[in-house]
């Protein structure tokens, strides 16, 4: 990376208004702890914290000019309010606390002293909706557990959580420890959903700044115990959001799910492209709906020219997990919250899900043996 300076991002930044004094927020000295790592870019913008909600445009639009200066990767921006005059910390809900601190881009959350008891944790990615990313995520954390592992699910789909309602859960969760909130279970599996906090149908409108902590309290403040794998079911497509998801959770791993056309038309390459860029290792990709086998004749039909999946994961050095057909058994039963893996565990699909779950956990072992091995050791006297 030819090095971003911290010029180019002041010039880009000095074209952001702010509205009330309608100066330029470098030359109005809000431009807090600009940080610049390998084209990772971040910083805060300092406001009134009565005032969030009403500047996030602001917010928006210094993330956007940072992110279009050739070299950077990802821009991550705060509002905060910590020497707002007036000293007040802000309202909750506001954009300022909550979010990361003053000083640059956020430190990973959930690291591993945070989260001791968890082995892994394992994105479920797509570059685009309507994939099945969650269809597989649900199936995939189901065939781990069926395989005797502990497996977590957490739906980082905050803007379309629908892992209550493919898990068969409602009602919210609890804390028994007056601290931390215990994980929904079913299925003897462990669930987070922003989902199980608000109604399905209620749109939800977030900000960015907001996404951090939903995020960040999902993992952190959740008592999420011992687990062989979280699965973390990402925001579908290869956005800002998920960047910055990618760059803060410490993956293990990441799982691109594609379909058939979706490999045609590269964005899943894309998915793949993001994670290289943050360095998340890619366990693989999963190809879904990638044939159709008639329920009435049996004879399977290849509808979007399957096998492309194969070809284009061994092409881009990726491994191929496997392939699940499109079959309206998948979709009734992901959809009534009842997943085929539990609900038909016979079926050629379950089987097709645990045989992807069986090669996922294989490489989620290499991947970790791997990190051990460069991770420099520690010997505490
Ligand atoms: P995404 O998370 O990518 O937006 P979903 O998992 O919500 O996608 O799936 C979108 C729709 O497609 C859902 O109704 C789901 O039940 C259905 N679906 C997903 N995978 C399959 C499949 N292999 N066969 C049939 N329907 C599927």
């Amino acid at each position: 990376m030819a090095g971003v300076t911290e010029q180019e991002i002041l010039d880009a930044l000095a074209k952001v208004t702010e509205p009330e004094s309608g100066k330029d927020i470098v030359s109005a000295g809000l431009v807090k702890g600009l940080q610049i790592k390998d084209g990772h870019i971040g910083f805060s913008i300092e406001v009134d914290p009565k005032r969030g909600a009403e500047l996030e445009p602001m917010r928006k639009l210094a993330e956007e000019v940072v992110y279009d200066i050739k070299g950077v990767i990802s821009a991550t921006v705060v509002l905060t309010a910590e020497k707002a005059q007036g000293g007040g910390a802000g309202a909750p809900g506001d954009n300022a606390p909550g979010g990361p601190p003053p000083g640059g881009p956020a430190p990973k959350i959930g690291t591993p002293d945070l989260l001791p008891g968890v082995k892994s944790i394992v994105a479920v990615a797509s570059g685009k909706g309507g994939v099945g990313k969650s269809t597989t995520a649900v199936n995939l954390a189901l065939g781990l557990a069926a395989a005797g592992h502990k497996i977590g699910l957490m739906d980082a789909d905050i803007y379309g959580p629908s892992m209550p309602r493919m898990m068969g859960i409602s009602g919210q969760p609890s804390s028994s420890d007056g601290k931390n909130l215990d994980p929904m279970e079913n299925y003897g599996i462990k669930v987070m959903s922003m989902g199980f906090m608000v109604e399905e149908d209620t749109p939800m409108i977030w900000r960015g700044p907001m996404v951090q902590s939903a995020l960040e309290q999902m993992l952190r403040d959740v008592n999420w115990g011992e687990l062989d794998v979280l699965i973390v079911d990402m925001p579908p497509g290869t956005g800002d959001a998920q960047l910055t998801m990618a760059q803060r959770v410490p993956l293990t791993g990441a799982i691109i799910v594609s379909t058939p056309q979706d490999i045609a038309l590269l964005d899943a390459r894309r998915g793949l492209n993001m994670f290289r860029k943050v360095d998340v290792p890619v366990l693989g990709l999963i190809e879904n709906m990638s044939y159709f086998t008639c329920p009435h004749c049996g004879e399977r039909s290849e509808i979007f020219s399957h096998g492309g999946a194969r070809a284009e994961a061994d092409k881009l050095g990726m491994d191929f997990l496997g392939e699940i057909p499109l079959h309206m058994d998948i979709r009734k039963t992901s959809d009534s919250g009842r997943p085929i893996v539990v609900s038909d565990p016979d079926s050629e699909y379950a089987k097709a899900y645990r045989a992807i779950a069986d090669k996922t956990w294989d490489n989620i072992q290499q991947t970790i043996a791997q990190q051990a091995a460069k991770a420099p050791k520690i010997v505490v006297q």
